[in-house]
């Protein structure tokens, strides 16, 4: 699953998840995308969550910094209120999930690069979650 900040026509923004880009993209050509609090159908991407992935070694100007940091810690935040947390079983249990064998649900945990490559080769939607900036100072 990716995470899309989304933003109506009236300035509403609100996250939605998607199985990965080419779903929010079917999704949003057939209109199908409505604002939670207007239910205004022109919805479109604020920030795009997939990007996230080696922000630490991008070069980025001070302010871009800190709106990635902002948005970073949201989205961390998001998921962390959102998926179960499942620890070192993550990639076991992502199986479970991806082959009917337990609750589809949003989940979170730790893999290795090796397994999460592994599971992405198997068809999974698995994507990185940022790191726990502010906790780190
Ligand atoms: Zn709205």
């Amino acid at each position: 699953m990716i995470v899309y900040n989304l933003r109506c026509k009236n300035g509403h923004e609100f996250e939605g998840w998607f199985r990965d880009s080419s779903a929010y993209d079917h999704q949003f050509e057939d209109g199908k995308l409505s604002c939670p609090t207007c239910n205004s159908r022109k919805v479109e991407k604020a920030i795009m969550a997939p990007a996230l992935a080696g922000l630490r070694d991008a070069p980025a100007k001070p302010d871009q910094a800190r709106q990635q940091r902002q948005f970073m810690t949201g989205l961390r935040k998001y998921v962390q209120d959102h998926a179960e947390y499942v620890g070192p079983n993550f990639a076991e249990e992502a199986r479970k999930i991806h082959y009917g064998e337990s609750v589809d649900r949003h989940i979170y945990g730790e893999t290795t690069m090796e397994e999460a490559r592994e599971l992405v080769d198997e068809g999974l939607d698995v994507a990185p979650l940022p790191p726990d900036i502010d906790g780190a100072n």
